[in-house]
């Protein structure tokens, strides 16, 4: 159960090395809404201290992705806050001592092997791991003296410092989607707290940071659950058990097609974007497709990965925003992974762009055909004719698919749907109807279906063997709207017109 007495504080704490995965961003989404439920602060921190995987451009491209999906930290890099700095690199001053009191307090202790001695190992023992096993024969503080050690330490040795994991103990602790979980430590190695190069690891400056930023909750993905029992260990070691924050471990997101954690590589292979935004990686220049460039709404990508582990025990799956708020807890989370599914995140999509309003979606939709080269006037008929295939696209790309005949006439028909059964009888049809709408003042659908009909039934041909013809003439092939909605759009000139110059070409030989 959450500490109500505590001040709900959480954070995403992604390190900087690359593309931003949508389990990342369920990550962040699962924060914000318990931040925001319980008035709350939602922290974003840079963990940054693997200068090795360091990613040039990473850091702006998270921010840039939060801003996109709406979920933007009360504190952060980028806008402060009473802990900055929030990017780790920048606090690396604050580790040292917490490393050094761990050694002094027999909890960790300083090691002096050589990476050339380490690979040693690693050839002797297929499965070395620095710990228990092995920990007294190998160059470290426990087994030399104290004044060997300091002399080490005196003349500038390069040297890390490792947590002593203790022999055949358990790590308990409680998580609030996993409930009570335990790790044998027998099985835990002796983790690099501190480098050499006096940055921390991940294992110190997570939890250091965790507590000195007051931490109340933990989310994370299910992956990091191996380093809990490090993290446990060293909360009670600093003496900062009482206020650990709450483990909360997101269930993993599995590829559509089996079993296991869904990766860029998955996307690549099945067709369907894993980052929430483009990424380019600066070295290589490869470009990794993101949701957002494919079309995606923001608020259709966070809905659905809302439901991505997460739901509220009924068959409700379109949510706003408020409502998730309301609505999340950690308790509906489940323990099992959730599969990702792309038709349904193309379905959220097209509900959402479906029930978009037209001025929501349309300066995107311009953009895009902008980026495309097609020059189309922001007008009432613009709009109008939006509102009108909206409900048609998956994507807002889709937009000039479902749409370019609204702008410029059919470039070819589709002659095999219409030449086999056209006849003369159709011709004259069309021709007496273009006459009767010429004369006609009611230019909206259901007159014209009106009239359309009408005449069909006096000339004795089936409304159905006239619409499809029809339909061709107006978009080229079986595709669209209801026709004469499209009729309505198009106006009565352009209407005619298009009749006209179709009963030519589906009269020629
Ligand atoms: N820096 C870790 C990451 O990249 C954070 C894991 C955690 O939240 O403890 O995901």
């Amino acid at each position: 159960m959450p500490d109500t007495t505590k001040k709900v504080r959480v954070r995403f704490a992604p390190s900087p090395t690359g593309g931003l995965h949508l389990g990342g961003v369920r990550t962040v989404l699962f924060n914000y809404l318990f931040a925001r439920k319980h008035g709350g602060d939602f922290i974003l921190r840079i963990e940054d201290t693997d200068q090795s995987r360091y990613v040039e451009g990473a850091e702006q491209y998270i921010l840039d992705c939060l801003a996109w999906c709406g979920l933007n930290p009360d504190e952060g890099p980028q806008n402060g806050g009473p802990y900055a700095p929030y990017r780790q690199s920048e606090r690396k001053e604050n580790y040292r001592k917490y490393a050094e009191q761990l050694v002094s307090n027999g909890y960790a202790y300083y090691a002096f092997d050589t990476p050339a001695e380490l690979d040693e190992q690693r050839q002797k023992f297929p499965n070395f791991r620095y710990g228990h096993e092995n920990r007294d024969v190998l160059r470290n503080s426990l087994n030399l003296s104290q004044e060997e050690t300091q002399a080490l330490l005196d003349q500038g040795v390069p040297h890390v410092i490792r947590i002593k994991v203790p022999v055949d103990d358990t790590v308990h602790f409680y998580d609030m989607i996993r409930g009570d979980v335990s790790f044998d430590t027998n099985l835990v190695d002796d983790k690099v707290l501190l480098k050499a190069d006096g940055m921390p690891t991940y294992h110190l400056a997570v939890v250091v940071d965790d507590y000195l930023m007051k931490i109340s909750h933990a989310f994370r993905g299910e992956e990091w659950l191996p380093s809990a029992p490090v993290h446990i260990l060293l909360w009670e070691y600093l003496g900062w058990k009482a206020d650990m924050p709450h483990w909360v471990h997101l269930p993993l997101i599995l590829k559509p097609d089996g079993n296991g954690k869904l990766s860029k590589r998955d996307g690549d292979r099945l067709g369907f974007p894993v980052y929430a935004m483009n990424w380019k990686d600066p070295k290589s220049g490869e470009i990794t497709r993101g949701f957002r460039e494919m079309g995606y709404l923001p608020e259709a990508f966070i809905n659905m990965l809302a439901l991505l582990g997460w739901n509220d025990g009924t068959e409700q799956e379109i949510f706003s925003m408020e409502e998730l708020i309301e609505k999340f807890s950690i308790e509906r989370v489940s323990k099992a992974g959730a599969k990702f599914d792309f038709e349904k995140a193309k379905w959220f999509n097209h509900e959402y762009i479906k029930n978009s309003q037209v001025a929501g979606i349309k300066y995107q939709v311009l953009e895009i055909l902008k980026a495309k080269d097609i020059q189309i006037e922001d007008n009432e008929y613009f709009d109008k004719v939006l509102e009108t295939v909206k409900e048609r696209m998956t994507f807002l790309q889709d937009f000039w698919d479902q749409a370019s005949f609204f702008f410029e006439q059919p470039a070819f028909y589709d002659l095999n749907a219409v030449k086999p059964k056209w006849s003369d009888a159709k011709t004259e049809y069309f021709n007496e109807l273009i006459k009767t709408w010429e004369g006609t003042k009611a230019w909206d659908a259901v007159n014209l279906e009106t009239v359309f009909k009408a005449l069909a039934e006096e000339k004795g041909i089936k409304p159905g063997e006239l619409m499809l013809p029809f339909r061709v003439m107006l978009v080229g092939g079986k595709f669209g709207p209801g026709v004469f909605d499209i009729a309505v759009l198009l106006g009565k000139e352009q209407t005619i017109q298009r009749i006209q110059k179709a009963i030519i070409a589906f009269t020629v030989e």
